[in-house]
């Protein structure tokens, strides 16, 4: 198929560097070891503040919805437009990729736009607090643009480390926080919605891939399985007398990695939090704390979750140990519009650069989008699938050629 945009992709790769790397610079960032921003520091507004530069240069409307997630546009506010964007806060030990990337892919969007004098409507968003590194909740800006949380979550649960409400450091930072439910309202007119982000896994790079086409991001289950035996002296109770939370832990543990196998189909199980108690090396565990992250585009996550918690129960009780399962949160797959990513498909095998349409694993702001608007992701991929950390590494050649696909396929939908 004929091409629908064709760009020159090594200057966008330059300029994409050049906004990376500067927002990589002491000003954009708290630490001097990694990329550390988040929701109302100096460094995250600063932030902001190159982006409204950049998009006001050439010709972008730029403004903030109530909680200081930021948006700008080519055409007036609420009329028809294809969203673009991602989130550009970071884990408290990030690199200068995850998020960033895709604002600054969809900045070289905006810019290619303008330059080819075409009418293309775009809206840019930035989302506020996807990491959570401010106030502990992930997807926060999304989550509020959906309508996803609640005004007592906002003002007495979701707290910084230092134990100030969200509510009131929105309020510090002077948005109107208040007005938190008309945030829904940057989402109207929207026509369609595609995210780019590092893959943050190590698919694309092992596969030879430049690009990932997301299909479907992955749903959730997080919980943490309890198991309460008794702490005895390691030394003076023999093996026969012990009542040890540690043991149906751990089959519990090799239990999820079979059962992940099994089900196949893109689960994954993960338990990334062992805490004993009181962990000490001469006392048998009295309790013991293992945490489960299970994910699947299947569905298959459910069934994992509904299989080893009645596993883990049987296991503590043959031994006497008490059990509980505390499901702490979760969110259902999240499946892509199927004429978004066949628009980004055609475009990709038209620049003949490889490519392949994946699940992801991670959760992206995009989940909340979809909720209102047709979505898909792009995804880049990553040296060694590192992310969360400052290693993270990616070449931008191949965010300049996600932009290329991306305006070709927004164009190609008549948007
Ligand atoms: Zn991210």
């Amino acid at each position: 198929m004929a091409k629908t945009v064709t760009i020159d992709r090594e200057r966008s790769a330059e300029r994409i560097e050049r906004d990376i790397e500067t927002l990589a610079g002491p000003d954009y960032t708290e630490s001097a070891d990694c990329i550390r921003r988040y929701a109302y520091t100096p460094v995250y507004e600063n932030t902001l503040r190159y982006f409204t530069g950049e998009l006001e240069r050439i010709g972008f409307e730029v403004w903030r919805d109530p909680v200081g997630t930021l948006v700008a546009s080519n055409v007036p506010k609420g009329a028809p437009a294809f969203g673009i964007g991602s989130h550009c806060d970071s884990n408290r030990n990030g690199g200068k990729y995850d998020g960033t990337l895709g604002v600054v892919t969809a900045l070289e969007v905006c810019r290619l736009a303008q330059e080819s004098g075409e009418h293309v409507p775009l809206r840019l968003i930035s989302f506020l607090e996807e990491e959570g590194s401010g106030f502990g909740q992930m997807l926060l800006g999304s989550r509020i643009m959906l309508q996803r949380v609640t005004e007592e979550e906002l003002k007495g649960t979701f707290l910084s480390p230092e134990g100030v409400s969200f509510w009131d450091a929105a309020k510090a930072a002077g948005c109107p926080v208040e007005d938190w439910r008309a945030s829904i309202a940057e989402l109207d007119g929207l026509t369609g919605w595609v995210e780019v982000h590092i893959e943050q896994g190590r698919v694309l790079q092992d596969t030879g891939n430049r690009l990932g086409i997301v299909h479907a991001i992955a749903g959730y289950v997080h919980g943490d399985f309890r198991f309460t035996g008794r702490a005895d002296h390691a030394g003076a109770t023999p093996m026969g007398f012990r009542v040890d939370a540690a043991i149906p832990a751990a089959e519990t543990i090799l239990e999820v990695e079979r059962l992940a196998n099994e089900i196949g189909d893109t689960t994954v199980g993960t338990t990334g939090e062992v805490e004993s108690f009181p962990s000490l090396i001469n006392v048998v565990p009295g309790g013991m704390r293992v945490s489960l992250d299970t994910r699947s585009v299947t569905g298959g996550h459910l069934q994992l979750r509904d299989r080893i918690v009645p596993y883990a129960r049987e296991r503590a009780e043959a031994r006497g140990v008490g059990f509980e399962w505390v499901e702490r949160q979760g969110l259902d797959v999240t499946p892509m519009d199927d004429g978004i990513v066949a628009a980004l498909t055609a475009e990709a095998e038209a620049t003949g650069e490889p490519f392949m349409v994946m699940p992801s694993g991670a959760a992206h702001d995009t989940m909340c989008v979809a909720d209102r608007v047709p979505t898909a992701m792009l995804f880049v991929p990553c040296r060694d699938g590192l992310s969360h950390t400052p290693l993270e590494d990616a070449d931008t050649r191949d965010a300049a050629l996600a932009a290329e696909v991306l305006l070709g396929a927004i164009r190609a939908l008549g948007a």
